[in-house]
């Protein structure tokens, strides 16, 4: 159950959306926004490209692969008869399937640090998106994501609902917390989660002009509502598909919940063949 508006916090941590909002699809896994995490080898298929091309276009490729190593391996052997150095030593490839771990409303120093921990247990890398405030109160916090490998990213500066905002106000909100996050990260922010998962076309025309491209989600953990730790991991684990972009919540609120379920949702997600993987939103500084 959603709480009702009388028992939600001062803050307002969580970022279920009303249900008036129009989010996702009604059926099927929804999108959860335009944004898809680049793959890491930067292959993102061109558009047009079809999967049954490859029939055609890799046996030449092949071929021509297959009969330029011959060569080598003949030129190499021709002139010295030493074993070839060992070049695959090097660490696995990390997994072609992922999800996207993202983290709400943070940092918190009661909460994230922990997260850190549970996150680097599991080689996993994460997003944060921040609040300007929380960002402001824990600086030497909101560097320590950056400097172990996780993205931080813009939650706006006092978490309102971007609709109901003046242009003017939803500049401050966006370019503030962009300041502060630059300031101890060195990397500008260049996804913006909208608070409540609120948006309109007048809240996305206004983000793109400040170069921000929205992130939603598409499997809630509802961590916010507290629903129990059993309840947290089930429903992270049948959820998750790759791709999926899954919301919980660093700061805002207790937060208990969310860090005992982590370390289950990350080993059961790992034995299902998972990485973990940030979002790719930093700029240049
Ligand atoms: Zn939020």
């Amino acid at each position: 159950m959603r709480h009702p508006p009388a028992r939600r916090p001062h803050h307002p941590a969580h970022d279920s959306p009303p249900p008036e909002q129009d989010l996702a699809p009604p059926s099927g896994r929804p999108a959860p926004s335009s944004f898809r995490p680049l793959p890491p080898d930067g292959s993102a298929r061109l558009p047009g490209w079809r999967g049954d091309q490859w029939g055609r276009v890799s046996a030449p490729i092949v071929l021509a692969v297959s009969a330029l190593v011959i060569g080598m391996i003949a030129a190499l052997g021709a002139g010295d008869r030493q074993p070839a150095p060992a070049v695959h030593a090097a660490a696995p490839p990390p997994p072609a399937k992922y999800v996207v771990l993202t983290f709400d409303d943070g940092p918190d120093p009661r909460y994230t640090p922990r997260i850190l921990d549970i996150l680097d247990q599991y080689e996993a890398k994460a997003t944060f998106f921040a609040v300007g405030t929380e960002v402001a109160r824990h600086p030497a916090l909101t560097r320590s994501l950056h400097d172990r490998g996780h993205s931080v990213q813009n939650h706006t500066w006092s978490h309102p609902d971007l609709r109901r905002l003046s242009a003017a106000a939803f500049d401050r909100q966006i370019r503030s917390t962009d300041e502060q996050i630059h300031a101890h990260t060195g990397t500008t922010p260049r996804c913006l989660r909208p608070p409540y998962g609120a948006q309109n076309p007048v809240v996305v025309q206004r983000a793109a002009g400040l170069g921000k491209q929205l992130v939603l989600w598409d499997v809630d953990s509802r961590d916010w509502d507290r629903p129990g730790t059993a309840a947290i991991v089930r429903r992270v684990v049948t959820g998750a598909r790759h791709g999926s972009v899954v919301l919980f919540h660093d700061g805002g609120g207790n937060r208990a919940q969310t860090v005992a379920a982590l370390p289950t949702i990350l080993k059961t997600l790992k034995a299902k063949g998972f990485g973990f993987r940030a979002t790719r939103c930093e700029g240049p500084s």
